[in-house]
């Protein structure tokens, strides 16, 4: 990053509590690339965000392999809330392909039920539904949970169900709905072992957590399985790097989960990287001044940031 310029700490607020947050907070670095966004996710240790600092230094310092595609079809997101705002959420987006979160922390199988049908209702018949567990359920409970939901409204895929990659595999085997791994390629010390464990039949790929566009497009040339390009709950600026990997991808069979902006209720940019009738068209948004001075966090917030990209960046091998 630019030495000169000052890294900006942001805290955007959410429409609705997501992953138990409320607000989505990080760092825009400034390059003579563009903007870059380090916003590794508040219980990361240092060594996990390393992954998140090389994808904002790629953004601010490298740019972007060119696209083959200038529109990339998104799924909308839809947390873990009533089926009334589920439904809500749906018909807002304009997509036709929606995700919903299950296995929520104090929910049960009944809430994620009604929740899907909620959607099934507001998409219509011909919309897909995939659904996303964040490895919450137990290899038995997947199980069932997958059946019931698959048999509810018909799904698309399921998304991460257990933690464990062989449990991935059995729910598998066993339900006979496609399964996607998100948390068993970001998270693992072998991205490759869903694949060879044939525990998966998608491969999600996330930018910042993966270590930038570069690192992903060569995941997805090794890992032999169709990629889903997703968020981390990012602001525009780093939507862009989602978007810019979707757009850069050979082949893209599904839609993206590049849809969270709507998760936002403030952006650091004017033109928001938000789809229209489900497609997001491939554009980098410049940073608008007065927007960004209307999120920036407040003292504590950016000590606290400031203090662990110094860190992070340490680790990293220095600042470029
Ligand atoms: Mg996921």
């Amino acid at each position: 990053m630019d030495p000169r310029v000052t890294p900006i700490v942001f805290s955007l607020p959410l429409r609705d509590r997501f992953r138990g947050i409320t607000h989505r907070e990080g760092v825009l670095l400034e390059g003579p690339s563009g903007w870059g966004e380090f916003a590794p996710f508040l219980e990361y240790d240092d060594a996990e965000a390393v992954p998140w600092w090389s994808a904002a230094h790629e953004a601010a310092r490298l740019g972007w392999p060119d696209p083959v595609r200038d529109h990339v079809p998104v799924n909308c997101i839809v947390p873990a809330v009533t089926p009334e705002r589920a439904a809500e959420i749906v018909r807002a987006s304009g997509c036709r392909t929606a995700k919903v979160k299950v296995a929520e922390q104090g929910q049960d199988l009944a809430d994620d039920l009604a929740r899907v049908a909620a959607v099934r209702e507001a998409l219509g018949p011909d919309g897909r539904i995939r659904v996303d567990a964040n490895g919450g359920w137990g290899a038995t409970e997947a199980f069932v949970a997958v059946l019931a939901l698959d048999d509810e409204v018909g799904l698309e895929y399921v998304e991460q169900p257990c933690m464990r990659v062989e449990d991935l595999a059995r729910v598998r085997r066993e339900t006979g709905v496609l399964v996607a791994a998100d948390e068993s390629i970001r998270k693992a010390d072998d991205p490759y072992r869903v694949a060879e464990l044939e525990a998966a039949d998608i491969a999600v790929l996330k930018v910042a957590p993966l270590g930038g566009v570069r690192a992903c497009l060569t995941i997805a040339e090794q890992i032999g399985l169709p990629i889903v390009v997703s968020s981390a709950v990012d602001s525009s600026v780093g939507l862009a790097a989602g978007l810019a990997l979707a757009a850069a991808l050979p082949e893209l069979p599904y839609a993206c989960g590049l849809g969270t902006q709507a998760l936002l209720e403030a952006d650091v940019v004017a033109d928001v990287l938000a789809p229209v009738d489900g497609m997001l068209a491939m554009r980098r948004p410049p940073i608008d001044p007065e927007l960004l001075e209307g999120v920036r966090a407040d003292e504590e917030r950016t000590a606290w940031w400031l203090d662990r990209l110094a860190r992070v960046e340490a680790l990293a091998g220095g600042p470029a």
